[in-house]
């Protein structure tokens, strides 16, 4: 087994030992693949003393090529949760962890009717793990914020007023595939004039008008690990009030990456770009979190929320992405990724973040 797997799985028991519980049934398919390797898209995980994958026909020759160094791997001729029962049975599992999180009501009652052990819902015990990154996993998300970017500096110069949202992600899309990104980690925004005020806009046919705000999110997504970044743009030349409320949003981003850290709570987190909104009148305007972890998914714990007391963890890899959003006229969001490293936070994009005038 590699290292890295073994001390995963070292991780995990000692989690599961605190949890009381001797196996946990893995269904949350990045926790399986963070765990063993394995990148295909069914399967569930029996961890107990023995690592047992169980998947169907369809990944025989890959899961043991993934998985094979770091789990026993079953395929399952038919059912894939009549294995499992063989699997739990045969290694005297009395009490099973299930990730409560993931398993459906249907898959629950199954497993019920099928398994003599006594299941014991959990949440998010790999998720929490998975919070601190090693050394490969943040080159993977650096790797992934350097593609994007360098996407986004082809695209950029070629942006014209009179075309579409969409004609601009199209090319952004297929300069980060060229590049190499396996896949868009989420839906590319593409989001202009008032719908930059809409924090999740969905990309649409709205012609690009020059004076207006373009809001840019979007990422890529390298050896399975996503990047996170938003960049918003004026169309020609900013105006007062573009110019205010683009510094302002820049100023609190800069803030907050700077100072976010290991240990604080996610609310303390939140409040080093909020606050400075909140002085200058456009608290109600920054209506989301500062931001979420980052990883095999776009959107993982930690979070960096207001509401959360949770503490975020050295070396976890977040987003800092304040915002501010005036319905009907537009918004800014500036989004970078940082890995929160015991001596300090280090970004992982490049953070030149300047008000950018686009020539269109
Ligand atoms: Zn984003
Ligand atoms: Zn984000």
């Amino acid at each position: 087994m590699s290292e890295i797997h073994a001390a995963r799985q070292a991780a995990l028991h000692a989690a599961m030992a605190a949890h009381g519980v001797p196996a946990l049934l893995i269904t949350n398919l990045p926790n399986i693949r963070w765990l063993t390797g394995f990148t295909g898209s069914a399967g569930v995980l029996v961890a107990g003393d023995v690592m047992t994958l169980v998947t169907d026909f369809r990944y025989a020759v890959q899961a043991p090529e993934e998985a094979g160094g770091a789990a026993r791997v079953l395929i399952a001729r038919r059912d894939v949760w009549r294995q499992v029962e063989r699997v739990v049975s045969e290694q005297d599992i009395a009490e099973l962890g299930i990730e409560a999180h993931m398993l459906t009501l249907r898959d629950e009652s199954r497993l019920r009717n099928l398994l003599s052990a006594v299941l014991k819902p959990l949440t998010e015990v790999v998720e929490t793990l998975r919070q601190v990154k090693d050394a490969h996993e943040v080159q993977a998300i650096r790797s992934a914020g350097a593609l994007a970017l360098d996407a986004l500096s082809e695209v950029m110069p070629s942006i014209r007023s009179g075309e579409r949202e969409l004609d601009v992600a199209v090319r952004l899309e297929a300069a980060l595939r060229s590049r190499g990104s396996e896949w868009h980690p989420f839906e590319t925004i593409v989001a202009s004039g008032p719908r930059a005020a809409l924090p999740h806009a969905r990309t649409s046919d709205r012609i690009l008008n020059r004076g207006e705000f373009l809001l840019i999110d979007f990422g890529a997504k390298v050896s399975g690990y996503c990047s996170d970044i938003t960049r918003t743009l004026v169309l020609g030349r900013a105006d007062p009030l573009q110019r205010e409320i683009y510094e302002l949003v820049e100023t609190a981003q800069r803030r907050a990456r700077e100072q976010v850290h290991g240990g604080m709570t996610g609310r303390e987190a939140d409040a080093l770009a909020r606050d400075l909104i909140a002085q200058h009148g456009y608290g109600e305007a920054f209506g989301h979190s500062l931001g979420h972890g980052l990883g095999l998914e776009v959107h993982e714990a930690p979070r960096l929320a207001a509401t959360s007391e949770a503490i975020v963890p050295a070396g976890a890899v977040v987003t800092i992405e304040p915002g501010i959003y005036l319905p009907g006229w537009g918004g800014v969001r500036i989004e970078d990724d940082v890995w929160l490293k015991p001596g300090g936070p280090e970004l992982l994009t490049d953070g030149r973040t300047g008000l950018i005038e686009l020539d269109v």
